[in-house]
């Protein structure tokens, strides 16, 4: 029998699409088409032999390019769109038709065990990355899966563990970069995550899948499980989940589905329109694949692996100007990273790197007298310091090891290795000038590292060009511009989740709420070692005076901006937003746009963003909608997150938002709904005005207590001097809430 009249196919068939083939493919549709689908998202991990999704088979040669936590350090989104752009080469060329990326979590904790593989604490750097990495991959024929959907932060126990989150955090911070992407780029799917969200599991969540992610925001493409992340197919199905992953397991569940349908528990055409979505994107793919690439060439994405990683270092200190080197310095390079480096973390991220430049030989090619010591292990610290000693200048690299940070697992502390921090001591004692390069996805606790060294270069991960990167940054052939993406903290114990992280018996609270990264710090004014923003330059930038002009569509800001050093350089000027007197509690200031100047030396431009009005709304809960408040909004121009250089008010119309009013509204609510207010105040005769009693010197206090009292227990709290009949405002609360009067 025919269920689905269009493709002619019938119900098992139709299940059948809706689960996986082989593990990293569809099915064959009735035109004997089936997609296959790659881990990303920094490079192809492509399996021609066994699979697994956790980076343990052996794949094909691939460019790694800087994983997210190097490349969100540019703060470019052009960068972020190549890279997708030369992913999709390579995709085509091993005839994957999805790659699975980007990931755009929020690295919500320091301790997160794939905040490598996310950009920033920041739902809106976050967000426009993301939009243009899925737009540069799509642009060449290849789908995008934007991950993992959602509210997934931490690894412990991440197939059962529920991510508790309110619903103002969860728009407005761990939603919004999906939002967004969702909105600006169309991605051809979205990955569910493992996780729980407020107690129920993702694949079967059906507000996030199908109310929000296909009602709210628009999305028309098909949602695909995490890797075994579907307990219940059918449950998943009624969900809105398309494509349950992997396939070639056994029992896969599509007769349950049938048996579903029969029993009338699953509608028929849920399961059709999955298999109509999963269909569609096999039409996207076949489409994809027959429009025009360049032809893969590994050493052309080499290069490209290096501008985007040399785009990604980010200088934290520079002390007297110990950098740049000069060629003619002697140079005692000392750590293992420098001959075996670590540029990227482990999983079912992990690459095949097609080519690996070693820091140690780049840095040799560009000075005559440059010696290498380990530095850690037997007898090791001793060379290392005595070579220090020898040389001019020390370089150090630090960081975090592979088993560090891996899939599947969260850190327990943010500590550099007790031996690194060891080896740091003695050759800093031995050869004060000494730079320390760091590689690391996740933040590490700097504070002595900061303390000993007078210069740092935060090298994060930076794929197989890391080592050509970091000389050149080094020398100066490179003049750094990146900035960090999460708030290095003084202590882990400062972080806003820090007690909430990672939670335990399979529950995590989101205690901190809407205060996540530096919306935490700055709420709490905790000091920090290095802030959100923060990066430097060889060169200098003079802020001029900000400007703003707002129409319905936001706030267009114009900065002009001076290169008044001796090198030409790329700042990043941010934009954040703050309302001192707002009516819900706000961070101090959230990050809203963003705009990168390149300038001479001497080179004077202006920087030019837009905030669109709907960036600065806030997550109404009460009624359940997206609000933009009027008042006077603070915009800063922002070297980082704490260095505000210039600032501007700007008015903003509001949405006047209407939270419905009941007998359990309280006076202050009553009164202050414009349409309810004047006519309840009337109907009262006036007997709640209270100004009277302000005039004997107990008024503030008396008005305040007053606007706090439900209506319904007025009677009550008076003892009986005013007589209300709350059930009497029905009338008048029901005109004051229909729709078109309440926003
Ligand atoms: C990871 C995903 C990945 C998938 C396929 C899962 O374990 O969470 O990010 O895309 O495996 O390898």
């Amino acid at each position: 029998m025919t269920h689905n009249a269009i493709r002619g196919v019938s119900l098992i068939d139709d299940a059948a699409l809706t689960s996986g083939g082989t593990f990293w493919s569809t099915k064959e549709d009735d035109q004997g088409r089936r997609v296959l689908l790659t881990d990303g998202p920094h490079g192809v991990r492509y399996q021609a032999g066994q699979a697994d999704h956790l980076g343990i088979a052996a794949s094909e040669p691939a460019t790694c390019f800087p994983p997210a936590a190097g490349l969100g350090q540019s703060w470019d989104p052009e960068l972020a769109r190549i890279v997708g752009a030369a992913l999709a080469v390579e995709a085509r060329h091993y005839g994957v038709g999805v790659l699975l990326g980007p990931g755009i979590n929020i690295r919500r904790d320091p301790r997160g065990g794939r905040n490598f593989e996310y950009y920033s604490e920041d739902p809106h750097l976050s967000g426009v990355l993301g939009s243009a990495w899925v737009r540069g991959l799509q642009s060449g024929g290849i789908g995008a899966s934007v991950k993992h959907f959602a509210a997934n932060n931490s690894e412990t126990d991440r197939m059962r563990t529920s991510s508790n989150v309110a619903a103002r955090p969860l728009r407005e911070i761990y939603l919004r970069a999906f939002e967004r992407v969702v909105k600006d780029a169309s991605p051809w799917t979205v990955m569910c995550s493992y996780n729980k969200i407020n107690g129920i599991l993702a694949s079967e969540n059906k507000w996030l899948l199908t109310d929000v992610l296909r009602g709210d925001w628009g999305f028309d493409g098909a949602v695909v499980s995490d890797w075994g992340a579907v307990a219940d197919r059918v449950a998943a199905v009624s969900a809105g989940l398309d494509l349950t992953m992997p396939g070639g397991g056994t029992a896969a569940g599509d007769e349950d589905i049938v048996d579903a349908v029969r029993a009338g528990v699953l509608e028929a055409d849920l399961v059709e329109q999955a298999a109509d979505r999963v269909t569609r994107l096999i039409d996207r793919v076949t489409e994809g694949a027959a429009s025009v690439v360049a032809d893969l060439d590994l050493d052309a994405h080499h290069e490209l692996a290096r501008i985007m990683a040399a785009n990604s270092i980010v200088l934290l200190k520079n002390d007297s100007g110990i950098l740049p080197l000069t060629s003619t310095s002697r140079i005692a390079v000392v750590g293992q990273f420098a001959m075996t480096p670590r540029f990227q973390g482990g999983g079912s991220s992990h690459v095949n790197a097609a080519h690996v430049d070693i820091p140690f030989e780049q840095i040799a090619e560009r000075a005559a007298d440059v010696t290498y010591s380990p530095g850690t292990g037997p007898g090791a610290l001793a060379s290392a310091v005595e070579a220090a000693s020898r040389a001019d200048v020390a370089l150090v690299f630090l960081g975090l090891a592979d088993h560090q940070e891996t899939e599947g697992v969260d850190r327990t502390d943010i500590g550099l290795p007790a031996e690194q921090l060891e080896l740091l001591r003695a050759v800093v004692a031995a050869r004060p000038e000494t730079v320390v390069v760091l590689s690391h996805g996740g933040v590490v606790d700097l504070t002595e590292v900061d303390r000993l060294a007078p210069a740092i270069v935060d090298g994060a991960l930076l794929g197989q060009g890391g080592g050509h990167a970091i000389s050149e940054v080094v020398f100066g052939d490179v003049n750094p511009s990146a900035k960090l993406t999460e708030t290095v903290p003084m202590r882990l114990q400062d972080a806003p989740s820090y007690l909430n992280f990672p939670g335990e018996h399979s529950q995590i609270t989101y205690g901190e709420g809407i205060f996540v990264g530096y919306r935490g710090y700055d709420a709490r004014d905790v000091p920090v070692l290095y802030p959100f923003g923060h990066g430097l330059s060889y060169t200098a930038f003079s802020y001029g005076e900000i400007t703003a002009t707002t129409d319905d569509s936001g706030v267009t800001l114009s900065l002009p901006i001076t290169n008044t050093g001796s090198r030409a350089g790329r700042e990043v000027v941010q934009f954040y937003s703050g309302l001192s007197d707002s009516g819900v509690q706000r961070a101090p200031r959230e990050l809203r746009a963003f705009a990168a100047v390149t300038l001479a030396p001497g080179e004077t431009s202006v920087a030019t963003a837009h905030i669109s009005r709907g960036d600065l709304a806030y997550w109404e809960d009460r009624t359940d909608a997206w609000v933009v408040e009027g008042g006077h909004y603070t915009v800063w121009a922002a070297s980082s997150s704490r260095d505000l250089r210039s600032s501007v008010i700007v008015t903003i119309e509001g949405d006047d938002p209407r939270v419905p009013l009941t007998a359990a509204s309280t006076l202050g609510e009553i009164l202050a709904h414009p349409i309810a207010g004047p006519a309840f105040g009337q109907a009262m005769g006036g007997g709640l005005d209270t100004s009277e009693v302000s005039e004997v010197g107990m008024g503030a206090d008396m008005q305040s207590l007053t606007n706090a009292i439900p209506l319904d227990r007025l009677g009550a709290m008076s003892g009986g001097v005013a007589v209300v009949d709350a059930a009497a405002f029905a009338p008048l609360f029901d005109m004051a809430n229909a729709p078109d009067i309440c926003s």
